[in-house]
């Protein structure tokens, strides 16, 4: 259907209020000058079908896509981007002409997020917290842009790590219980840790996925998924110990801005639209403490 208002565009998922994704789009259209709207859905599963085909006809643009639809989206496009196939999830599509087609911007974020530490990633083992949906989209960044010497999982599942390992074909790959992740020493010879599980997150934010108050050190990289709140006690942790900390907002601001890219056309004006959203998590924080 044809409409004449601004170019429309939201994120589907369900719980969706807390998703800062309109704010950060919806600052990036302002600044460019773009009419366009972009718009939080709550969708669950049972109603997402329906969803994407009144989507279609209202004339929307691009979607983005998150729990617990990133595996559900699979089957209802059209085509599907190389990377998104590898991945097995989607959390983009773009609309055209009433056809579907779906990327996984996730994993541009973490390329991002972890560019700036390439040589020292190189050839290094690393480890991933967690055996989810986020775990798999950091093993494939990490084993297809970055080379590490390994990639070890730490989860309570870890028959869903073996399964990560197997289907990305990972070469030196290691599943163990979290509880390991814990034993003192076992951290040590990690160069880059990353947390793909929500322990940490708002608004349980007094707990980390790795007890204990001096387990990192100065030569590692510690990358923590969540961004709510920027530095979570993880990552607390890690800079006490003098260890490079990554907040997930690097790889939230990153994954939106190759979505925006497929979107509009333009490059997002990344600078103001980070102060969009710390300003936004900042005065949260404030809000927390009153
Ligand atoms: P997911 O598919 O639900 O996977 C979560 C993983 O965490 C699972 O392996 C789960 O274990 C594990 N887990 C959950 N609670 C745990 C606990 N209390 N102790 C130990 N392990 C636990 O979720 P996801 O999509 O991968 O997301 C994971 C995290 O990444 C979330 O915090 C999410 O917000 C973040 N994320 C951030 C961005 C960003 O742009 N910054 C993008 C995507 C995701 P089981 O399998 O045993 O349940």
């Amino acid at each position: 259907m044809q409409h004449s208002g601004p170019r429309l565009f939201a994120v589907l998922g369900h719980p969706i209020s807390h998703s800062l994704s309109p704010l950060m789009h919806n600052a990036a259209f302002r600044e460019l000058g773009l009419n366009c709207r972009y718009e939080a859905l709550d969708v669950d599963i049972p109603q997402f079908p329906a969803a994407i085909r009144r989507l279609i006809d209202s004339g929307y643009e691009g979607l983005n896509i998150t729990i617990p639809l990133k595996q559900a989206a699979y089957s209802l496009v059209n085509e599907i981007d190389t990377e998104a196939r590898q991945i097995g999830a989607i959390n983009t599509v773009m609309i055209e002409g009433g056809k579907l087609s779906g990327f996984n911007t996730d994993s541009f974020g973490l390329l991002k997020s972890l560019e700036p530490f390439k040589s020292q990633i190189k050839g290094s083992a690393c480890l991933i917290l967690g055996a989810g949906g986020a775990a798999r989209a950091a093993a494939f960044v990490l084993n297809s842009y970055f080379a590490p010497k390994r990639i070890s999982f730490a989860s309570r599942s870890p028959d869903r790590a073996k399964v990560i390992a197997e289907s990305l074909q990972l070469k030196n790959a290691e599943t163990l219980r979290p509880f390991d992740a814990s034993t003192r020493g076992f951290l040590e010879s990690f160069s880059l840790i990353v947390n793909a599980t929500p322990v940490g997150m708002y608004p349980t934010i007094d707990v980390s996925p790795v007890p204990g108050e001096t387990v990192f050190h100065n030569k590692q990289i510690v990358f923590d998924l969540i961004y709510r709140p920027l530095e979570t006690k993880l990552l607390r942790q890690a800079r006490l110990a003098g260890a490079a900390c990554v907040s997930g907002l690097e790889m939230f601001l990153h994954q939106g801005a190759r979505a925006f890219e497929l979107w509009t056309g333009n490059p997002m004006p990344i600078e103001p639209v980070r102060k969009a959203v710390t300003d936004q998590l900042r005065g949260e924080l404030v809000g927390e403490r009153r």
